[in-house]
């Protein structure tokens, strides 16, 4: 925490006249921003969230935030300074929280200089962009210009002719059978649909959409369903959902992804001439989409227009979850089929050596549904010994939320451990919060970075961190929250805003195939980049190794800069939680 705030002042309207005279600016214009040491959130701040920056560069006396009259209108100066455990380089903390009215202000250091933004519903934008940006992976439509403007095209992977390959052939579908399978979010960077990541990016956001529906009641984001009378989350969600549903085989088994053999090259949609295949059903895929289906049976049962879609999947998702109770070896190893089988198959893999979080998630988001005692038997025996932040391979913490947050359970003894693992947890965040030299929640420790940390790490801790705060009202966790945000939007070593289409210098070429084809100078908006991962599996030459910095804004560099559902998925569940709080103080 930073405490000292000792002569961080608003320069009021009764200040004013005093001040004039010291700071005896004659122009009304602003000096240009340079800003290249000044690291900070580059989208907006909320008037009464925390407000930090940190400059690189060495810096002692007042720091200046001047309107767009150049008035002065408040006064901070360096409140810490702190060292980069990577680099050693050292980080000068401002304090700016008390400038707290609406406007455009220019922060003032020396000759450093940076505009900046504080508005109610100060992320709301970003938030929607975040979801907006599922539209543009949609596959099987057209993509309207009244919706998508620049980035409108063509119709792409129609997957009306996708056949079933050797690795999934039964009786009734031999290898060759073709099957329809249209529609759903085209996954990362590539192409290609997968289960085990589409039920988890849909698990994460209808979760949140379960603690906060009335704030997605208004989050409209410009789609064709908009205005339909069901938000704009859930119909977004269903353009997947009825995708997901074709893939489940007869005999209750899901396909573990549809896909080309190889990666498609670099080329738009409506160019892809390659096969497209569904592959062996997985446990780990029939699992989670059982899980995710079982939460869009009680959640899209209230809305007419899905009310009937929404009973069909409680019975498929039950019949998944048969089907992967009595397969419990169907693992997806891609490298073993391709020795077996023909075409070889070398798109993502989504391998998992452990299903057991998936039944432990499936059977949880069954129970709360059915209230059928089958299914918490079965979870009985499959609760972890801690908490952690989940991802794509490792659901396990959704179902433990929902242990500790849903009726059904809050009144067993595994509820009441599972609080104490989730305690712990967080105060391992505090930790890194008091540690960090961005005053951040994150990025503070090496582990903090790897293949997609911005979503995996910063994203889904910073959900944790408003659950917490939500639970106790600790102004602490609301500080940390603000944190975790800022660091994505550019309070970081790159000072980067690492979600495209925001920001002043932001993430312009992301290893996305739509983003690159299409011929157009800006990324599709949006969407967050993996970010730093000093694993570097791209093997191309980063700028430099500190693992906070290993991150390389091109086109190939898919280690660190690629996008996916299940990114995307994250920063729309913490944003717009993140946003309700801000918005509605007084509530929480
Ligand atoms: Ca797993």
């Amino acid at each position: 925490m930073i405490q000292k705030r000792f002569t961080s002042k608003l320069v009021g309207a009764a200040a004013i006249a005093s001040t004039l005279a010291l700071f005896s600016c004659t122009s009304k214009t602003l000096m240009p921003d340079n800003g290249a040491h000044v690291l900070m959130n580059q989208v907006a701040f909320y008037p009464e969230g925390d407000k930090i920056l940190v400059l690189d560069s060495a810096y002692t006396g007042e720091v200046e935030f001047r309107d767009m009259n150049n008035e002065l209108a408040y006064v901070s100066e360096v409140a810490e300074v702190k060292q980069s455990p990577f680099s050693g380089a050292p980080r000068y903390i401002v304090d700016f929280s008390g400038l707290d009215i609406e406007g455009k202000y220019q922060v003032v250091a020396g000759d450093m200089r940076q505009t900046l933004e504080v508005k109610s519903g100060a992320l709301r934008d970003v938030a929607k962009a975040a979801l907006k940006a599922f539209y543009y992976q949609r596959s099987g439509v057209e993509i309207e210009a009244k919706y998508a403007g620049k980035w409108a095209r063509p119709l792409g992977h129609p997957d009306t002719n996708v056949m079933v390959h050797p690795t999934a052939a039964t009786k009734e579908r031999p290898a060759g059978t073709i099957i329809s399978s249209p529609f759903g979010w085209y996954d990362a960077g590539d192409y290609n649909k997968y289960i085990v990541n589409s039920a988890y990016s849909i698990g994460i956001m209808l979760q949140m959409y379960e603690t906060i529906p009335e704030y997605f009641e208004k989050f409209d984001v410009d789609i064709p369903e908009t205005g339909n009378g069901v938000p704009d989350l859930l119909d977004e969600i269903y353009f997947n959902l009825k995708w997901m549903a074709t893939m489940q085989d007869t005999d209750g088994g899901l396909y573990h992804k549809l896909t080309t053999p190889n990666f498609e090259a670099f080329i738009m949609p409506s160019e892809c001439k390659q096969q497209r295949y569904v592959v062996q059903k997985s446990v780990t895929a029939s699992y989670d989409y059982a899980a995710c289906m079982a939460m869009v049976a009680r959640i899209y049962a209230k809305y007419d227009l899905y009310a009937e879609f929404a009973k069909e999947m409680l019975e498929s998702a039950k019949k998944a979850y048969k089907w992967a109770k009595a397969n419990p070896t169907a693992l997806y190893f891609q490298g073993k089929n391709n020795e077996k089988y023909d075409p070889d198959v070398v798109t993502g893999e989504y391998g998992d050596f452990n299903a057991s979080d998936e039944q432990l998630w499936a059977a949880t988001e069954l129970y709360i549904s059915t209230g059928d005692e089958s299914y918490w038997k079965d979870t009985k025996t499959l609760w972890p010994k801690s908490y952690g932040l989940s991802s794509w391979g490792n659901v396990a913490s959704i179902a433990q939320w929902e242990l500790i947050s849903k009726d059904n359970f809050v009144s067993t003894d595994e509820a009441f451990e599972h609080r104490k693992y989730f305690n712990d947890y967080i105060e391992t965040l505090e930790a890194k919060f008091a540690q960090s030299d961005f005053a951040c929640a994150y990025g503070a420790v090496a582990k903090d970075f790897h293949w997609g940390c911005l979503s995996e790490g910063c994203c889904n801790a910073g959900a944790e961190i408003l659950r917490a705060y939500k639970k106790t009202g600790l102004p602490k966790y609301r500080t940390m929250a603000v944190s975790n945000a800022d660091y994505i939007l550019g309070r970081n070593p790159m000072r980067n805003c690492y979600v495209t289409g925001f920001g002043y210098k932001s993430t312009k070429n992301p290893h996305q195939r739509l983003s690159h084809a299409d011929g157009i100078e800006d990324p599709l908006p949006g969407f967050l980049a993996g970010g730093p991962n000093p694993g570097k599996q791209d093997g191309l030459t980063y700028p430099c190794d500190y693992p906070d910095m290993c991150y390389l804004d091109d086109m190939n560099s898919y280690a660190s800069n690629e996008i996916a559902i299940n990114w995307n998925a994250s920063l729309v569940a913490f944003l717009a939680c993140l946003d309700d709080v801000m918005s509605n103080l007084e509530q929480y």
